[in-house]
């Protein structure tokens, strides 16, 4: 029997009357009062560990790209790039098939480290798995030189763990203990679904553990590599070799595939001291084990139906909290889109993204600049000089809306309706021989980071420019249908978000054209950093999750960077708000003024529900805090917010001390 499809839900709204909870005191809990009724009346779906309005319209997008993906795989004339996804995607959809070759996709990579006698054969394997995209290790890469931001160079720096973060394998809490019991257990139960045998795959989960342990120690934590300076570490072969005795880097980046190069960045210099140090330390047999690991576990959710449900059973319901797998429809259209974005982009774009978005958003992006610009003038903490900087930089800020000028060529990529790894593989390869290609060649700035399709933005700090996906620029973000009020706090609080993070304790580091340096004055950084450690104190204050485990605050270091962009972006759309609307900020729409409006559409965005698992991960490795805070953690700072809502001094939302940077 074929069971029905499920049909494409209703694009999501912007402002929602019923999203809100009217019995709450918007001055006492903004989020409860915005966002109350929407969170009762969705319960977190089985397939979601975290689900919010953002998310919906996540979802909803992944029902567009559904649509077009089964029309390019169906028979029938289409075009190459149709061809392409059409089939990675039919790939990807034949589970029958996945099924059916069980282990095999991979069986090359287990031969091939069954084979393995010395360390050197150990590495020259691992820059084999890193030119696959598999990544053992440590990371290699290309990118902007960080004192030089139109040329890029190589960069290699600390990696290879599996779990997401450092922490996990150090703290000695009694869950961070329990993570590592039920990783081992992990480990065991996918090596025996391998092929390894009990005793085996038993002793080998261990090692592994001990292995990536010593990993995590010589790795730098999230909190300390936001700070450009950790990272900046340029050197020539010659002072690497000296570094790192143990590994032959020549013949490494050789293997890679790269050309020959003088100079390269090298993120986190004791790591590979050390990582040369356990190459020819730690015995073969164990490294053996770890790279058997990197592979079964980098591609188990490509593997058979087994080799799925393991690695959800761990890494979703586990860590995350997640209920059930996502269908498989969902994962294979957030698959196709995280290997061919560029050639699922112009078909997304064509049929989805409509020219009027790009035409507002230019007018708004504008607006908010130059919001940010008289923001910069009216600081009374910051000298003349650096004021003119920091307009300079402002005035350097490219704006790139939508989709890319110039698409990515993917003709050399064949895909095959029949064989998913390959297909997968075909795509790191394009990717990494790119990258490789960048390497001593000028910087294109007209490159995205992320796909058209992606429900996201981004600001790049060598590049000084700010990145809206085609994907963010619909409800609840924006719509043409609704009022200006309703945009400005939702899409225009994300330009303004992403124009602040120029400015954060991270990007003002980097200068107008990119590079890290320093162009503020003694003075003023220190300024900066007196208001700077206000956000991050009142956000350690934060409870992300309470439960029998304690209680998990959030990092006010690492969610600072985003905290600040978050205040910034706020006040600045708000200005450019008024600008724009002048003396209509008081007429009324279903019973809300202006400001009032705006404070809603942007808590609105953010209404969401949250496993205690997901939401304890979080904490741990995300630098942006959950929509709770994102909400009344920065209205309470906002000084037009007790205006638009009558609170007084006392009540939670309005505090004794504001803390404020832009
Ligand atoms: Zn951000």
């Amino acid at each position: 029997m074929l069971l029905a499809q499920s049909s494409t839900p209703p694009a999501p709204v912007s402002f929602d009357l019923s999203a809100m909870d009217r019995s709450a005191d918007p001055c006492h809990d903004f989020y409860q009062y915005a966002c109350g009724g929407w969170r009762s009346s969705h319960s977190l779906p089985a397939d979601k560990s975290r689900f919010g309005r953002f998310d919906e319209l996540r979802e909803y997008n992944s029902y567009l790209l559904r649509s077009l993906l089964e029309d390019a795989s169906k028979p029938g004339q289409h075009s190459e790039l149709e061809h392409k996804v059409g089939n990675f995607y039919s790939a990807c959809m034949d589970e029958k098939t996945v099924d059916a070759r069980g282990l095999q996709p991979i069986q090359k990579w287990l031969d091939e480290i069954a084979t393995l006698q010395k360390p050197q054969q150990v590495l020259d394997l691992g820059a084999r798995m890193q030119a696959s995209g598999l990544r053992p290790f440590f990371g290699f890469g290309v990118g902007p030189d960080l004192h030089n931001s139109t040329r890029n160079i190589a960069g290699i720096d600390q990696g290879g763990l599996t779990l997401s973060d450092r922490d996990y394998y150090i703290k000695q809490d009694a869950k961070s203990v329990e993570v590592r019991e039920r990783y081992v257990e992990h480990i065991r139960k996918m090596l025996v679904l391998a092929g390894l045998n009990q005793e085996q795959a038993a002793a080998d989960a261990k090692t592994i553990l001990a292995l990536e342990t010593k990993l995590a120690e010589a790795s730098m934590d999230r909190t300390m590599r936001r700070d450009p300076k950790n990272l900046d570490h340029k050197m020539t072969l010659e002072q690497l070799a000296a570094q790192a005795p143990g590994i032959d880097f020549p013949r490494y980046f050789k293997l890679v595939g790269a050309q020959s190069f003088d100079e390269l960045n090298v993120g986190n210099p004791e790591f590979f001291q050390k990582l040369g140090g356990l190459v020819v330390g730690v015995p073969v047999a164990d490294w053996k084990a770890y790279l058997r690991w990197r592979v079964i576990k980098s591609s188990a959710p490509l593997l058979s139906k087994p080799f799925v449900d393991e690695n959800f059973d761990f890494s979703g319901r586990y860590l995350s909290g997640q209920k059930e797998l996502e269908a498989r429809w969902k994962r294979c259209t957030a698959l196709t889109d995280q290997n061919l974005g560029e050639a699922l982009g112009p078909l997304y774009v064509e049929k989805f993204f409509p020219k009027e978005a790009k035409e507002r958003m230019d007018v708004l992006v504008g607006s908010i600049e130059s919001a940010l610009g008289k923001d910069i003038e009216s600081l009374d903490w910051m000298s003349p000089k650096t004021k003119e900087a920091a307009k300079d930089k402002l005035g350097k800020v490219a704006n790139k809306i939508g989709y890319p000028k110039k698409w990515k060529d993917y003709s050399s990529v064949e895909t095959r309706s029949d064989d998913l790894v390959g297909n997968v593989l075909a795509a790191r390869v394009f990717e990494h021989k790119r990258d490789l290609a960048k390497i001593g060649k000028p910087v294109d700035r007209s490159e995205w980071e992320m796909t058209p399709p992606t429900v996201n933005a981004y600001y790049d700090p060598s590049e000084n420019n700010i990145n809206f996906p085609a994907g963010i620029l619909q409800p609840p973000f924006f719509s043409p249908k609704v009022d200006e009020a309703v945009n400005y706090g939702g899409i225009g609080v994300v330009i303004g978000h992403e124009l602040t993070h120029g400015f954060d304790d991270q990007g003002r580091k980097f200068d107008g054209d990119g590079n890290f340096t320093n162009w503020w004055g003694a003075d003023d950084s220190h300024q900066f950093e007196q208001r700077a450690a206000c956000l991050s104190n009142e956000y350690s204050g934060f409870i992300a999750v309470k439960d029998e485990k304690g209680e998990v605050h959030l990092k006010g270091d690492l969610t600072l960077g985003e905290n600040t962009a978050d205040n910034g972006g706020l006040k600045l759309a708000f200005m450019a708000m008024q600008q724009q609307l002048g003396d209509k900020m008081d007429a009324q729409i279903e019973g809300f003024t202006a400001a009032q409006r705006f404070f809603l559409g942007f808590a609105q965005v953010w209404c969401e529900n949250i496993t205690p698992q997901r939401a304890r991960e979080l904490a741990l490795i995300d630098p942006h805090s959950p929509g709770k805070y994102r909400v009344n953690g920065t209205v309470t700072n906002s000084p037009e917010f007790p205006k638009a809502f009558g609170c007084k001094r006392g009540d939670a939302m309005v505090p004794q001390k504001a803390c404020q940077i832009w």
